[in-house]
């Protein structure tokens, strides 16, 4: 059946119900953000009109929001409580409701279970008769309930589950067996999913697939009057919760020689002490009345957490200036509580790496918060700075429309398409087919050739640059350097002799390993090394020992997750 565009979120407002803070909360933000949905609904259908788009039927299971897992963040909505999360899982339920799906919402277990054909009050049976959905959205904690209700037909099913995961999941974490014998263990990895199943919050880690969340946009009207009314002496610090202020008078004090300080931090009946009493406090705020303060002020200030959460986006498509510490060294689950634990050895330079490296200068500026002389000056070039409201296309409704939907329509992870050529680890090669790969001219990167049939993929394999990484260098910042992102559906078709030889290498030997830094070749030896197992390909890692064969792809100018012949 074909999937048609809606643009009346009404509907959707009566599925997700309420009883708890969290639903009320996106339940307001998904009326709040109607009009700016319909809208995209619409520039949207004039360019999907072409295509025949499949209608799926989708279940939405919120783990975290389940009295099953505890649901730790509704009772703190309004009290300073981490609200992302429910930022992007409105925004979820919006993009699928939008692009036309069958949706079934989820938000505790007997749903889940309702939902998934299990008769009420028998147990965990397994479930008979065909798969009721083709998709299933949730999380860590969702998955885990649906490992103990649906039990082993999970394995069966999996391929149907997208894991929304904030943070990132690397595939050395995700890969259960690797993970024990390597040290990779954490309380959240060990599924083995393919690693694109797993749905970030920002385009950091491109072994995952990137879901994102929608800030608010502005009309050239609004535009014009938000950089009338800009109070250029106002700032707001970013931080909703007292604990998150502790430790930054000498900020504070510094910053309010030149302008006045406005927060929103959460509190009782009295003024929390963390806060200086030159500090403006408005006390936790809707995100409406939010929103109308970030457009009055000019800056809007970090201290380094919340990570990567989704207010520096709504300061900076409000007209803000972002000032932020870089982090030297950067914070990883190595080093910092909060990520400890995470399925993920990602390396965190600043406290909003996206506004970092997408954004930047003159909306963005990251600095070193040790070095006083430093940050004062950043303020002073602040003052003097003009900006205008900006919004990466890949957070507006619109681009999360043509990201998801691209996904929807393309992405399968139920059947495992041919790979290119079957790799020969005899050690020798006779009779190989011709190498697919040539030299891109003016470059180091390989193509593959036209004239040689191309295996179905997607992305399409039109899209890829092969690269030799230098040792020590990852496949993400190997691409990254070429002005492209490492694309980890492209690894089975890089994973072959015709690659490394393709590269000029010659090997004098060749081996097939359980190791997530592989394709590869030795830096001190002509050995060379394929990958084994398909759930290992990853563009995170490296090591001073090997040069990884990196598959690198383009991407449009603001939707980092589309290439060009993606869409
Ligand atoms: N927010 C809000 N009122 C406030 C401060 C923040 O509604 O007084 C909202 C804000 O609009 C953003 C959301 O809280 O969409 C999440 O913000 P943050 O970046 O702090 O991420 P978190 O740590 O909560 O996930």
């Amino acid at each position: 059946k074909q999937a048609v565009l809606r643009s009346d979120l009404g509907p959707l407002l009566e599925k997700v119900g309420s009883g708890k803070e969290s639903l009320s909360f996106m339940r307001k933000r998904i009326h709040r953000l109607a009009a700016q949905w319909a809208a995209a609904a619409r520039r949207l259908d004039q360019r999907l009109r072409a295509h025949w788009r499949e209608q799926k039927r989708i279940l939405v299971h919120v783990g975290f929001l389940t009295e099953e897992s505890g649901d730790l963040f509704s009772p703190k909505v309004l009290k300073g409580g981490p609200l992302g999360e429910m930022v992007q899982w409105a925004d979820i339920l919006s993009t699928l409701y939008i692009l036309g799906h069958h949706l079934k919402i989820s938000v505790s277990v007997k749903e889940l279970q309702g939902f998934l054909g299990f008769p009420p009050g028998r147990g965990s049976c397994p479930l008979t008769g065909p798969f009721p959905f083709d998709l299933i959205y949730t999380d860590y904690h969702g998955l885990q309930q649906m490992k103990q209700h649906i039990g082993l037909s999970l394995k069966k099913h999996k391929c149907h589950i997208r894991v929304i995961d904030t943070f990132g999941t690397e595939p050395a974490y995700n890969h259960e067996e690797y993970a024990t014998l390597h040290g990779y263990r954490t309380n959240w990895g060990y599924w083995n999913l393919n690693c694109k199943q797993y749905m970030t919050m920002f385009p950091h880690t491109p072994d995952n697939s990137f879901m994102g969340f929608v800030a608010e946009e502005l009309n050239e009207t609004e535009k014009l009057s938000i950089q009338r009314n800009k109070v250029n002496n106002m700032a707001v610090v970013y931080g909703k919760e007292a604990s998150m202020w502790k430790g930054k008078e000498k900020f504070l004090t510094i910053l309010h020689r030149y302008m006045d300080i406005h927060g929103t931090v959460y509190y009782e009946t009295q003024r929390p002490p963390e806060v200086p009493a030159f500090v403006k406090n408005h006390g936790l705020l809707p995100q409406n009345e939010l929103q109308q303060l970030l457009r009055k002020a000019k800056l809007f200030l970090g201290f380094g957490f919340p990570y990567e959460g989704p207010a520096p986006l709504e300061a900076i498509a409000n007209g803000c200036i972002f000032l932020q510490p870089k982090f030297h060294p950067p914070h990883s689950s190595l080093n910092h509580d909060f990520f400890r634990g995470k399925p993920t050895s990602r390396e965190v330079f600043s406290q909003h790496p996206y506004a970092e490296q997408y954004i930047g200068r003159p909306q963005v500026v990251t600095v070193d918060f040790n070095n006083s002389e430093e940050f004062e000056t950043a303020i002073r070039d602040i003052l003097k700075a003009k900006v205008e409201p900006f919004l990466p296309y890949e957070y507006t409704c619109e681009g999360m429309l043509e990201r998801v939907n691209a996904y929807i329509q393309h992405q399968d992870f139920c059947h495992l398409r041919a790979q290119f050529p079957s790799a020969n680890v005899s050690g020798s090669w006779p009779g190989n087919p011709p190498s697919p790969f040539i030299p891109l001219p003016n470059s180091n990167a390989l193509i593959w050739a036209p004239n040689i049939t191309m295996p179905p993929c997607w992305p399409p394999l039109t899209a890829l640059r092969l690269l030799l990484a230098p040792d020590s260098h990852s496949c993400i910042s190997t691409c990254q350097k070429m002005g492209l992102i490492c694309e980890p559906a492209f690894f089975p078709f890089i994973n072959n002799i015709e690659a490394i030889s393709g590269l000029d290498i010659q090997c004098e030997s060749l081996e097939m390993e359980m190791n997530h830094m592989f394709p590869a070749v030795a830096v001190e030896s002509s050995e060379c090394f394929l990958q084994k197992d398909p759930l290992l390909f990853s563009c995170a890692g490296f090591t001073a020992k090997h040069r990884r064969l990196c598959p690198c792809r383009d991407y449009l100018h603001g939707q980092v997750a589309l290439c060009r012949d993606c869409v």
